[in-house]
């Protein structure tokens, strides 16, 4: 498949300012909306396309490699990563926010919804393992207290909009037609504050801390996304809530890393370990475990310990353990250990291993030229 030039994608010029590359993503956006073309897979395609590109270009240091080296100098930085349109929303929230939709597509009117937020989550593995209930403070829009989010002043309530005479429309006529449009007066509520909230200043919305329990399943990876339905900002006279949208960070952990649902271990054993063999302690997420170490082992040699790593998201079981064995070599010696490792040296000069005998084989060939 053909790499897409995001520039092209997007419709917008190589020199395109930071604001004019928002404007034409905003644009691509409303262009492609699954609202104004239900069921339209093309749309929805070129749809993760604008967001692709968008969010390689809105980022200075990836446009920059992008401008130098094309699509393959930004190719496997968390390309194509959007599962869905939503998803693409949620990402870009602070774009699309604000009743971004309502505004541009006309048409809806009335009081906005509340904003989408964003919030990151830090999880070490432990959490990752197990699940976690984290708690989440954000300070978000909240119904106001004092006027219970019907913006009029206490004791006064909301009056008749005089401009369209509580019907939230107003007829235009043009020749023949009669064009019916949202009242620009009291957009579509029908109802006008006269008398305003003090502490609102008429939204019906105060800023408050708040704070959100976010379950997170167990085996969840770094830059998944969960979503709590409701908990963003309140919207306006009791207009619908937005969503919180937690973008999970898995910390490094100092022992282990992580491949896909697979823990993965470096643990050092010492040369004599690998070449007699051992039984050794190897750490696991869940305190230490043995594992057998047989004679002759080589560095870089992997173990699988069959269920040691993180569950599987979206199904049932769990990933494995992979210890990866780093044979170690001693930086000091005891007398004692020198002088056998010596005598080791001695036997080895004449009783060398069929590996090392070829490697010097090749080695002696290389120098002679043969
Ligand atoms: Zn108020
Ligand atoms: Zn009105």
């Amino acid at each position: 498949m053909a790499k897409q030039d995001y520039y092209e994608t997007l419709g917008a010029a190589r020199d395109a300012s930071a604001e004019d590359l928002k404007k034409a993503f905003r644009k691509a956006a409303l262009k492609y909306h699954p609202d104004r073309n239900p069921g339209d897979k093309e749309a929805e395609r070129k749809f993760k396309e604008c967001a692709e590109a968008y969010e390689v270009l809105s980022d200075p240091d990836r446009r920059a490699r992008y401008d130098r080296y094309g699509p393959e100098g930004v190719s496997g930085s968390r390309q194509s990563h959007f599962t869905g349109t939503e998803d693409i929303f949620a990402h870009f929230a602070d774009i699309f926010g604000n009743g971004f939709f309502q505004d541009l597509m006309g048409g809806r009117g009335g009081p906005r919804q509340g904003a989408h937020r964003r919030v990151q989550i830090e999880l070490t593995f432990e959490e990752v393992l197990h699940g976690v209930e984290q708690t989440i403070e954000i300070t978000r829009n909240e119904v106001c207290s004092e006027c219970d989010g019907s913006g009029a002043k206490r004791g006064t309530g909301p009056a008749t909009c005089p401009y369209c005479h509580g019907y939230g429309q107003v007829q235009q006529r043009r020749g023949m037609f009669v064009m019916r449009q949202t009242c620009p007066n009291c957009r579509g509520a029908g109802q006008v504050i006269q008398d305003p909230c003090a502490k609102c200043s008429g939204s019906g919305l105060e800023t408050r801390p708040a704070k959100v329990a976010i379950r997170v399943p167990p085996g969840i990876a770094d830059g998944q996304r969960l979503v709590a339905r409701g908990e963003g900002d309140a919207g306006e006279h009791h207009a619908p809530r937005g969503d919180l949208y937690c973008e999970v960070r898995v910390k490094p952990h100092p022992i282990f890393t992580r491949d896909g649902d697979d823990l993965v271990c470096e643990t050092p054993i010492t040369y004599t370990q690998a070449a007699l063999g051992a039984e050794i302690e190897v750490p696991t997420l869940e305190g230490k475990a043995r594992l057998q170490i047989p004679r002759g082992t080589q560095s870089g040699r992997v173990f699988r310990m069959a269920g040691k790593g993180f569950p599987v998201l979206s199904g049932r079981g769990r990933g494995h353990e992979l210890v990866r064995i780093v044979v170690d070599v001693p930086r000091s010696l005891t007398d004692e250990q020198e002088k056998l490792l010596r005598r080791l040296a001695e036997l080895e000069a004449v009783n060398v291993t069929p590996r090392r005998k070829s490697f010097l084989d090749k080695a002696r060939k290389y120098f002679n030229g043969d």
